[in-house]
């Protein structure tokens, strides 16, 4: 009876949207039933290491509170009141609305919505391969990364740098704008490789110390969106101290001299003003940047989430063209590999059917847009039919009180295709069960190293859950849409991507696991010359025509800074609004998934807010206190954690917990704000001023 059952490991790739995206080894037992997950040891950018939230994954996977049937609404939008219903039922009735959609506006009535609740290509991308057959509505992806990859591809001209494992031969590891203790531990994994093997030091910078700065040898603290502050005054040091490498400059850079000139009112004075950081960390941090050669600039997502994050991320890339950092091992800048997969994925998507007359719609804009906003419709058609799969708009768009007001619209029919009960499958017509990523086939790209990975499926699936391939396709079935990728199983696509790709095939990928896609060092460290005709890093961008145009220019650019600066578009505190906030990640959770599990949701405790003690008293607030927040957007109630690792006047919410877990079932988006960041859109989740009040009652 008391008899071990030995598991059998299956390798598999962490799905979710974490730049690591790890290599995976799954514990499973029979063909229904995983156990613990661990990292791959011999992978070399995962190294045997995962987060906690993911190593016990058998929560989420047998959690039970999983949807197991399709489900469709039986009393108004957002009571709760669902009645199981058949697939075929269900997906006739999806059919039969979007045809009425059509009907009654034309097809960019029909409005595909995903994101990046998976990363894997077959199941998150499959949705664009219907609404390209069906010339849908597009979907303009801005939410996560588009200031970001804006801002560094400005300076390199690609999205790529040096190699990622580099971390540990290095000798200074700058982590800038991103808590990798809580979002990617990997990063951590080979900087402090560095520091123990190498006596490397680690320096951070972010708006709290979190668990990465309080790690780091010098934490460099600053406000919310005064990156671009920090950066002039750390390359105004080097061009003072003579640490510019004037060899490397003339070279490599498109207008060092000019730059040089522009940054000599940029001083650490002129910075510690707009950042609140002393003079004497900025001089030091300039120190270490000039005096070490193999300096590696690990530039995350965070600090891009403000009104001038593109810039910002362009500012901070900067520095190691001007110290020439780019030449050695161990040196560059790194924020994504997204340039270096060129995945060839036109089977997936459908994109040989792409329309490029039919409007793209604004990810981040979903509440103006179902609420009707001209400019957001782009002088279209209104939305009134939508199939939302791997996100979760209600909890997780900016603009919330808007996006709830668009979603509890009575001519919108909204079909929601999830693993859980959200906030946003609580507003849907028709609920339909999602498999995990252990349930089904896929495969997947590292952004924040170099691999493609094979995620396989590893067990039955529970209930009657389907993957997001076994939705479209029967789908578009019903709808007429036709393409050669329908017809694929998640098998025939992986293995025809990877051979159209260049990449082999799927057995070669089954048998290796991962491939390692790594660019040689001279074009990692862009030593034949950035991606720009002439080979020159762009320190004065043509920021309106930055070579990132995966999807169109929302508006066109404003007065942005030909040089790198500090550009005063942020939402500033003012007499009204006297705190800047930002939402960042928690640690165990990872955007809205893992909010259901019982080990992150008892880590995380409860919505809180971290305010300095003399803030709080200045308000007679005390700690555990429950307060509330507020801007033109609306209100939110949480309780106030009283923390004197951020600067005066600065507030960090840890999210991102469901709605209903705050006292009146506000969640932390209300307070957020949807207008488009420049260039190109995106969101900015950490540029938000709001007052602050006791709670009356
Ligand atoms: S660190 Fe990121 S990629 Fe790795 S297991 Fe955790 S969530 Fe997944």
């Amino acid at each position: 009876m008391n008899e071990t059952v030995r598991p059998r490991i299956a390798a598999s790739a962490c799905p979710h949207d974490c730049p690591s995206t790890c290599a995976l080894e799954v514990e499973i037992f029979g063909n229904r039933t995983i156990g613990r997950v661990r990292g791959a040891q011999d992978n070399a950018y995962t190294a045997g290491v995962i987060c906690a939230k993911v190593a016990r994954y058998a929560e989420r996977v047998h959690h039970p509170d999983r949807l197991k049937q399709p489900l469709r609404r039986t009393g108004t939008k957002g009571s709760g009141q669902f009645a199981p219903i058949s697939w075929d039922d269900a997906l006739d009735l999806v059919a039969e609305r979007f045809i009425r959609a059509e009907q009654a506006h034309g097809p960019e009535a029909v409005w595909p919505y995903l994101y990046a609740g998976t990363m894997g290509f077959v199941m998150r991308d499959g949705i664009h391969r219907l609404r390209h057959a069906k010339k849908y509505s597009g979907f303009f992806s801005t939410i996560c990364v588009n200031p970001a990859w804006t801002g560094f591809v400005a300076g390199t001209g690609k999205l790529a740098g040096a190699d990622p494992r580099e971390m540990a031969k290095s000798d200074l590891v700058v982590i800038w704008g991103t808590n990798a203790v809580n979002t990617q531990v990997n990063v951590m994994t080979h900087a402090t490789r560095a520091r123990k093997e190498r006596g490397a030091k680690i320096v951070a910078v972010d708006v709290y110390m979190n668990g990465t700065m309080r790690q780091a040898d010098l934490p460099v603290l600053i406000r919310p969106g005064t990156d671009g502050a920090l950066a002039c005054a750390v390359m105004h040091c080097l061009f003072r101290d003579g640490n510019a490498d004037w060899d490397y400059l003339d070279r490599y850079t498109d207008a060092p001299r000019e730059l040089a000139e522009h940054l000599r009112t940029r001083d650490p004075q002129w910075a510690s003003r707009i950042t609140g950081c002393p003079v004497e960390t900025i001089e030091a941090f300039a120190r270490l940047a000039g005096e070490t050669k193999r300096a590696y600039f690990r530039l995350g997502y965070g600090f891009a989430r403000s009104r001038n994050g593109a810039i910002n991320m362009h500012a901070a890339s900067c520095i190691a063209a001007v110290t020439g950092a780019w030449r050695y091992e161990g040196g560059g800048a790194f924020h994504n590999n997204g340039g270096i997969f060129h995945l060839d994925a036109s089977l997936i998507e459908g994109t040989d059917l792409r329309d490029p007359s039919v409007r793209m719609l604004d990810q981040s804009r979903i509440g103006a847009i179902l609420t009707g906003d001209a400019d957001a419709l782009r002088g279209g058609p209104p939305v009134t039919a939508m199939l939302i799969q791997n996100t979760n708009p209600v909890s997780v768009a900016p603009d919330q009180e808007t996006v709830k007001r668009g979603f509890a619209r009575e001519d919108l029919f909204v079909c929601v295709h999830e693993q859980f009960m959200t906030d946003t499958a609580k507003m849907a017509d028709v609920v339909l069960p999602a498999t995990m990523f252990v349930e089904h086939d896929d495969f997947y790209t590292a952004g924040g190293s170099q691999y493609i990975l094979l995620g396989p499926k590893l067990i039955e699936p529970p209930g009657e859950c389907r993957s997001n391939h076994e939705v479209i396709c029967p789908l578009a079935k019903r709808l007429g849409a036709e393409h050669p990728g329908f017809a694929l199983t998640p098998r025939e696509l992986i293995d025809a991507t990877l051979r159209k790709s260049g990449w082999g095939t799927l057995a070669e990928l089954e048998a290796k696991r991962w491939i390692d896609c790594q660019p040689d060092f001279a074009t990692a460290h862009y030593l034949n010359g950035f991606a720009y005709p002439d080979g020159k890093f762009r320190f004065k961008p043509d920021w309106p025509n930055v070579p990132f145009r995966r999807w169109h220019r929302t508006h066109d650019a404003p007065s942005v800074p030909p040089l790198p600066d500090h550009w005063d578009v942020i939402e500033e505190a003012d007499s009204e609004h006297p705190f800047r906030l930002a939402t960042s990640p928690a640690r165990g959770f990872l955007n809205s998934s893992f909010t259901e599990t019982p080990t992150s949701r008892r880590s995380e405790k409860r919505p809180e807010v971290m305010i300095h003690p003399e803030d709080a008293a200045a308000l007679a607030i005390a700690d555990g206190e429950e307060i509330r927040l507020g801007n033109r957007r609306g209100a939110v109630r949480l309780h106030a954690r009283l923390f004197d690792g951020v600067r005066r006047g600065v507030l960090i919410a840890e999210s991102l917990w469901p709605n209903s877990a705050y006292a009146d079932g506000r969640g932390i988006n209300t307070l957020t704000g949807a207008d488009p960041v420049a260039p190109f859109g995106g969101a900015a989740f950490h540029d938000n001023k709001v007052w602050l009040e006791k709670l009356t009652t």
